[in-house]
């Protein structure tokens, strides 16, 4: 078990990512504390990780945020995964668009992080090492793509922090990384490719960007997920890694 004995916490583990990672993770033996704003998605989540803890969290709440963490015990391990794709170019972006993203994408891992770091420096000497995770994507700082312009911003942001953070921690037993997926298919791609003027062609576009020919699936992800939050990655830090299809080669 690759993550026996570890105490983790995932954001947005309601549906997509976020949940097959907290599902990964428990198989993996870990003791997981799976959020989300939706308490629908989380009640059928013990179902498939039976011994799952699951609590409704906004992470875009600092008062929801600091009165979880008050309420926790100390976390070996934090996936930061909650984040939203906004669709357009710069003159389809409004002012509200932008404060939206950051907030969600960005500044709620601000939020988490620091609510959650005095657990992990707790805990770290004792874990061979507390793990910082965060949801990044290959869209933003490591390649540009067309009316991903605040999405990209938000996403360049999420390495700055993770390298940022990295360098603050790294002599105080923890490490911080963030995983870069390409196009990955899950609840949110499937509304992005539904609302667009040609779903169809949506779709074969998605997939025409991924070199090795389909979509990722979450079960592509969530083993990265496992392995970052592991003992197994134990000398990487600061580092985004990349899980893309090959969009990047
Ligand atoms: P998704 O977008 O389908 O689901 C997102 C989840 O976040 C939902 O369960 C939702 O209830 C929850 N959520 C929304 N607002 C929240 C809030 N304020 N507080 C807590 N939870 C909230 O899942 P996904 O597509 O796997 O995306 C997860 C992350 O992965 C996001 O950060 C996204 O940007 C990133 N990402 C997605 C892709 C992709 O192609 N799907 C690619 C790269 C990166």
């Amino acid at each position: 078990m690759r993550l026996a004995g570890k105490r983790i916490f995932i954001s947005a583990a309601g549906q997509g990512m976020g949940r097959a990672s907290a599902i990964a993770c428990v198989r993996e033996g870990a003791q997981v504390v799976a959020t989300d704003i939706n308490a629908e998605l989380l009640a059928t989540l013990p179902d498939e990780a039976p011994g799952i803890e699951t609590a409704v969290l906004d992470v875009r709440s600092t008062e929801a945020v600091n009165a979880f963490a008050a309420s926790q015990a100390p976390f070996d391990g934090i996936f930061n995964c909650a984040g939203f794709v906004h669709n357009g170019d710069i003159l389809a972006t409004s002012e509200d668009d932008w404060d939206f993203s950051f907030d969600l994408n960005v500044k709620s891992m601000y939020r988490v992080t620091k609510a959650l770091l005095p657990g992990l420096l707790e805990r770290a000497p004792h874990n061979g090492g507390s793990v910082i995770l965060n949801m990044a994507s290959m869209a933003g700082s490591i390649k540009g793509f067309p009316n991903r312009l605040l999405y990209g911003s938000t996403k360049a942001a999420v390495i700055g922090f993770t390298k940022a953070m990295a360098a603050d921690y790294v002599k105080r037993g923890i490490r911080c990384n963030c995983v870069c997926p390409g196009t990955v298919d899950t609840p949110s791609l499937r509304a992005r490719i539904a609302n667009s003027p040609d779903p169809v062609q949506a779709e074969k576009d998605f997939i025409a960007r991924q070199p090795l020919g389909r979509l990722a699936t979450v079960d592509d992800i969530a083993p990265l997920v496992v392995m970052l939050l592991s003992d197994e990655s134990r000398f990487i830090t600061g580092q985004p890694v990349l899980v893309d299809g090959g969009v990047t080669i």
